[in-house]
């Protein structure tokens, strides 16, 4: 059976651009690996934060769109994304977090620790430890290879129907069920980044889709060849997946599974370093060739934004 290693990327909205870059780049310590804007709507720009090299499994993006209304956390989308710290920094975090006044608290669950915390959009975050996934040579302020973010560790979805969510995971996405606790049915894929996928089966208030809250959860196809496989899959299984769409940076193909929540599934390759070198990523805006004769009127409606030092860290 075709599996997928995990998660690709995870897209959410917000409202301001210089506030998301300052929270995903400024406090995390993420890279921002590309800075491009919304295929579907040029006048958004659409953000990417990973690793070192934006690899899937790290990649968190946004639409940020100031007249977006706020939305509202609930059934039928991602309700938390979770991402791995190394074992041994959490107590760095802690007080990280407290040094930029962001509030947060622990827990447990399936016998892990986690530090729950809010972006400033009100979407919701969560850091563990865990031994697995690359190191993160990604530095920035005080945060070094030994504390830095790794990628995902995986998400919590909010489904209208779990069992049907759960369904999806493991028969078509390949997943594997860990078991049960607490009210959350935990799944595992193959990758060691963004490979913890949980589902909350109690009760939850029917999701509203706006800033700050996640627009979809996309899913690793190896290659072009599986990726269309899964849209063959799809369709014999009675979803209806979108054509496959030029993402520039991947493959791309959505659809919603039986819980409400927009899914999709991306290509592995070409990535990031497509239109401009590796250490150069995230530094100048950049467009598909489709919207190349529009760059001037784009940069001058676009807001000027810059990855910098928070005060903070000063
Ligand atoms: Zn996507």
């Amino acid at each position: 059976m075709q599996k997928t290693a995990g998660i690709h990327h995870i897209t959410a909205m917000v409202n301001d651009a210089q506030r998301n870059i300052d929270f995903y780049a400024g406090v995390l310590g993420l890279r921002l690996v590309k800075k491009t804007i919304n295929f579907d709507r040029p006048e958004v720009y659409h953000l990417y934060f990973g690793n070192d090299s934006g690899q899937p499994g790290t990649v968190i993006t946004f639409f940020p769109w100031p007249k977006q209304s706020k939305g509202r956390i609930g059934t039928g989308q991602v309700g938390v994304t979770s991402y791995i710290i190394p074992v041994g920094s959490m107590r760095f975090w802690e007080k990280r977090l407290k040094k930029f006044g962001i509030k947060f608290f622990s827990f447990e669950r399936f016998g892990e620790k986690y530090l729950a915390l809010q972006d400033p959009d009100g979407l919701e975050i969560e850091l563990v430890e865990r031994k697995e996934g690359p190191v993160n040579h990604w530095s920035f302020g005080d945060i070094q290879p030994d504390t830095a973010i790794k990628g995902f560790g995986g998400a919590t979805l909010i489904s209208a129907k779990p069992n049907q969510t759960a369904d999806v995971l493991e028969t078509i996405l390949g997943l594997e069920c860990l078991g049960q606790e607490e009210g959350f049915l935990r799944f595992k894929s193959e990758a060691t980044l963004g490979n913890i996928i949980d589902i909350k089966l109690t009760p939850s208030v029917r999701g509203l889709m706006g800033a700050g809250t996640v627009h979809h959860i996309a899913w690793r196809a190896k290659d072009e060849e599986e990726h269309l496989q899964w849209r063959t899959i799809l369709q014999e299984k009675g979803y209806y997946p979108t054509e496959i769409l030029d993402r520039n940076y991947f493959k791309a193909l959505y659809f919603h599974e039986k819980g409400g929540i927009l899914f999709e599934i991306a290509t592995d390759s070409p990535g990031f370093a497509v239109d401009e070198p590796m250490n150069e990523l995230g530094q100048k805006l950049m467009l598909p060739s489709w919207f190349e004769s529009k760059r001037e009127e784009l940069e001058d409606t676009l807001p000027s934004v810059e990855v910098r030092v928070l005060e903070g860290d000063k």
